[in-house]
């Protein structure tokens, strides 16, 4: 505890003793300083603004939004980035309900993060007397995330954080809520029994090392398939076993496919890479080994017709969750534990290992250049407007000259394609929407990475996904952070062309101001803006920013034209057969 954090009091003691005291505000603040915590993300607020000035005061890095929102998002990449949880401070109710989106989404995505909000008076709350922003904060997050906790004593911060903290890093990660009533804050005790009450959590997430039977299990069915597959989910690229992770996929000599997430795990242009044969791979397939991802919508619940005849395909699944097994179809061989010690179990019980049949190989090889070779000219095009074909391709040199940048991706159109055009070079430098294709991560995503890596951010953003949180470039500004933001406009969701059904004045309900200058925001602040509208201007304009480090946003002119509906997920989109063309 600093000199200035001690309170004072001379009087508080018959006696006259002079005694030391602490409070609330500052327990919070050593906590989280205790636990290596080092950067908090938030909105300030009642009853929440001391706490960011006194923590900003104790050399903890304060960054602050325009919406909680934002914040949330930036707190729960970084806990994705560093494996310790993402700090987002909110106020009571409605900061509260704004940061609770990112929670939730953090959660479902297995980040670990924690939302500290402050609260309204239990005894006001609790008989619903109509507090200042009065709210049972507490019940309300509990659905929403792995686990929630209300602190009422100064004595209990200690133990309060550490619970946190534990919850949201051990077994699956997560988001965790922490409920901090006002009346907490100002609490005052002594100050050497504060200290005690610290808790410095050891070991927040243990190994979890996998059943030596498991593993043999395991590595016999993979040993018997004829076209064996790896996936690679987020959760191995949040794991940090990469080294452990490419021995393995080396050394078994099978494809590969990255999840969007786990992009650059291995190169994407690592021979094994099967991104570019994915229907194939998926369909044809005998063994499928799934490391860190789950058989959820992403992969058609491992069924149906992307997963080729029914009833062929045996999985083989590595997961910290054991609730998780079985949870779309049956795991021939599941194995519980968590991803570097799984992974290097099955390194060292491997031995000597046959390369897979070379006929697989040979065909997934084939498809993949075939599939490449069919992509090329599409990226190549020098074009005014753009296509996203075209300002991609651009955006993909981008990526292959600067493999360290870390690329942030949301919108329909923009994210689908980016996502195979973009190949990735190295572990976690993708961020995108994630487990549940949610529109809004874009700005906040991309001020975390900023802060927690220090490398230069691209955030590829479709110009409806940006709206959701682009008033965060003033934040950007603000903190003079080295990220570049490109809209792909084409003035409207999907495509930029529909017309009101009813013939009205209204325009229809998927377009935007036709010719909007998104660079005009940046540029408010202080950034750089900048309109592209060939592949050439747009690389240009990118690879200035990137050089520069300055904030700075290009307005990417696309075809109106050019999208299709809800990019390549239209079939979950249900469009009504009676609709007037
Ligand atoms: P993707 O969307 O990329 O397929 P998912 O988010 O669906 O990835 O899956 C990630 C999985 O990784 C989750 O089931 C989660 O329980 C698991 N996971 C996260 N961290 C670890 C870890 N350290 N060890 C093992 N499994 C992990
Ligand atoms: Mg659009």
């Amino acid at each position: 505890m600093t000199r200035e954090t001690m309170v004072k009091n001379e009087t508080a003691r018959a006696g006259n003793e002079t005694e030391e005291l602490t409070d609330g505000f500052h327990l919070v603040i050593d906590a989280l300083k205790l636990n290596g915590i080092g950067t908090i993300y938030g909105v300030p607020g009642i009853p929440i603004t001391d706490l960011g000035r006194m923590a900003q005061a104790a050399g903890i890095r304060v960054i602050s939004f325009r919406h909680e929102q934002n914040a949330g998002n930036a707190a729960a990449i970084a806990g994705f980035l560093t494996k310790k949880p993402g700090i987002c401070l909110t106020v009571s109710a409605p900061g509260f309900l704004n940061g609770l989106t990112a929670l939730a989404n953090a959660t479902t995505n297995c980040f670990p993060m924690i939302l500290i909000s402050g609260s309204s008076e239990r005894e006001i709350v609790d008989l619903q007397q109509g507090d200042y922003e009065e709210m049972d904060q507490l019940a309300i997050a509990k659905p929403l995330c792995k686990a929630a906790f209300r602190v009422l004593h100064a004595a209990d911060i200690g133990i309060g954080v550490a619970r946190a903290i534990r919850a949201a890093l051990s077994g699956r990660p997560g988001g965790v809520y922490l409920d901090l009533p006002a009346k907490l804050f100002s609490q005052v005790m002594n100050a050497e029994a504060g200290r005690k009450s610290l808790v410095k959590v050891i070991d927040a997430a243990p190994a979890q090392i996998p059943a030596p039977a498991a593993i043999r299990r395991a590595l016999d069915l993979l040993k018997s398939a004829k076209r064996p597959l790896v996936i690679l989910g987020k959760g191995a690229a949040y794991a940090q076993a990469d080294e452990a992770i490419r021995a393995f996929i080396e050394k078994s000599g099978i494809p590969f496919l990255p999840m969007s997430m786990a992009k650059g795990l291995l190169p994407d242009t690592h021979p094994q890479c099967a991104g570019a044969a994915r229907s194939t791979v998926l369909k044809d397939s005998d063994v499928v080994l799934l490391i860190g991802a789950r058989l959820n919508w992403l992969l058609s619940h491992g069924k149906g017709k992307a997963w080729g005849e029914a009833g062929t395909k045996r999985f083989i699944q590595i997961d910290i969750e054991p609730k998780e097994m079985d949870s779309n179809v049956a795991i021939a061989a599941p194995i519980v534990g968590d991803i570097g010690s799984s992974v290097t179990a099955l390194l060292e019980a491997m031995g000597e290992w046959p390369a897979p049949p070379a006929d697989w190989l040979g065909a997934v090889k084939a498809k993949k250049e075939e599939n490449i070779a069919k992509m090329a000219p599409k990226l190549m095009k020098n074009s005014a407007p753009m296509d996203f074909h075209s300002a991609l391709g651009a955006l993909r040199n981008v990526i292959k000259e600067r493999p360290d940048a870390i690329l942030v991706n949301e919108g329909a159109n923009t994210l689908d394609l980016a996502r195979g055009v973009i190949d990735m070079y190295q572990p976690r430098k993708r961020l995108d929407v994630g487990t549940w294709g949610v529109m809004g991560i874009g700005m906040g995503f991309a001020i975390g990475a900023a802060i927690e890596t220090g490398k230069p951010v691209l955030a590829v953003e479709g110009d409806s996904a940006f709206g959701f949180s682009g008033m965060e470039v003033e934040t950007i500004c603000r903190y003079n952070l080295p990220v570049c933001v490109v809209v792909f406009n084409n003035n409207g969701i999907y495509r930029g062309t529909d017309v009101n059904a009813g013939g009205g004045a209204d325009p229809a309900t998927t377009v935007f101001v036709k010719g909007a200058r998104y660079d005009r925001l940046m540029e408010a602040f202080g950034g750089v803006g900048i309109q592209a509208e060939t592949p050439d201007e747009l690389k240009r304009a990118v690879d200035a920013a990137m050089d520069s480090g300055r904030p700075t946003l290009v307005n990417a002119v696309i075809d109106p034209a050019a999208g299709s509906e809800s990019g390549r997920i239209g079939n979950l989109n249900p469009q009504s057969a009676l609709r007037k063309k």
